[in-house]
């Protein structure tokens, strides 16, 4: 997965909060799952732009493999298939559709969730901070809060002081939100988020 914050438009502000919605900052995001960015346009108040599987073709798809699921081999009709494996048939599918002449648009069915995608997408500042809020927090899904956290670093190493301040509500607002399905781990989080540095959070 590839990070990078491309461009904003943050004048001299002293302070990152949720009343910035006039600046907005734009990624690019490499490199993620169809799962994942799945996730990402369901925050409504920004603009996205994904690669397109209409038109590109999906032979030997990338795809981002989970590693819960490394080692795994499962059984069907008599043989043991490990991750790899079934997506080299489902790209295999896909293109016997294609080369059939089905429409890419329509052979795209059969692809997983765990295709690579790449989207270009712009938020502005209170959608932005609204958005670290939510996935940086460690009840998000790891892949999403794997890439949330590599836009704060981001974010952090152009912005030092006005994203300091930014993470999960426990560290942003000094509480947790989650009620029962707090990770309960407050300390360790808080801990984290203020000497921010790339982990693989992955099952983390
Ligand atoms: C840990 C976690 C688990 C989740 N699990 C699920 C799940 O199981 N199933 C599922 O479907 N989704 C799930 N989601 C997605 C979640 O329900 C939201 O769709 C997503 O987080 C977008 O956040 P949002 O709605 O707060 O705000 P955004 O879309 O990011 O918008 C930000 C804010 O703008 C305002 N706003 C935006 N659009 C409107 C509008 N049309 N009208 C009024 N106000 C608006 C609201 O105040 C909103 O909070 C999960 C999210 C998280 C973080």
């Amino acid at each position: 997965m590839r990070v990078i914050l491309l461009s904003c438009n943050t004048p001299d502000l002293k302070e990152i909060s949720e009343k910035h919605r006039h600046f907005s900052f734009t990624f690019l995001v490499d490199g993620i799952s169809r799962a994942c960015s799945h996730q990402l346009v369901r925050h409504r108040p920004a603009s996205y732009s994904q690669q397109s599987q209409r038109y590109v073709s999906m032979e030997n798809f990338p795809y981002v493999k989970p590693k819960s699921l490394e080692g795994i081999e499962v059984s069907m009709e008599g043989r043991n298939y490990n991750y790899d494996e079934v997506m080299e048939f489902l790209g295999k599918v896909y293109s016997k559709f294609v080369e059939a002449g089905a429409p890419k648009e329509d052979a795209r069915f059969v692809l997983p969730n765990a295709c690579a995608t790449r989207v270009l997408f712009t938020m502005n500042g209170e959608e932005l901070v609204h958005f670290l809020r939510l996935r940086t927090c460690s009840r998000a899904q790891w892949e999403i809060r794997e890439m949330a956290i590599k836009m704060l670093i981001e974010l952090r190493r152009k912005f030092p002081e006005l994203f300091k301040n930014v993470g999960p509500n426990c560290y942003y607002l000094g509480y947790c939100t989650e009620g029962k399905k707090s990770c309960g781990r407050p300390d360790e989080v808080r801990k984290f988020f203020k000497n921010l540095e790339e982990v693989n959070v992955q099952n983390n």
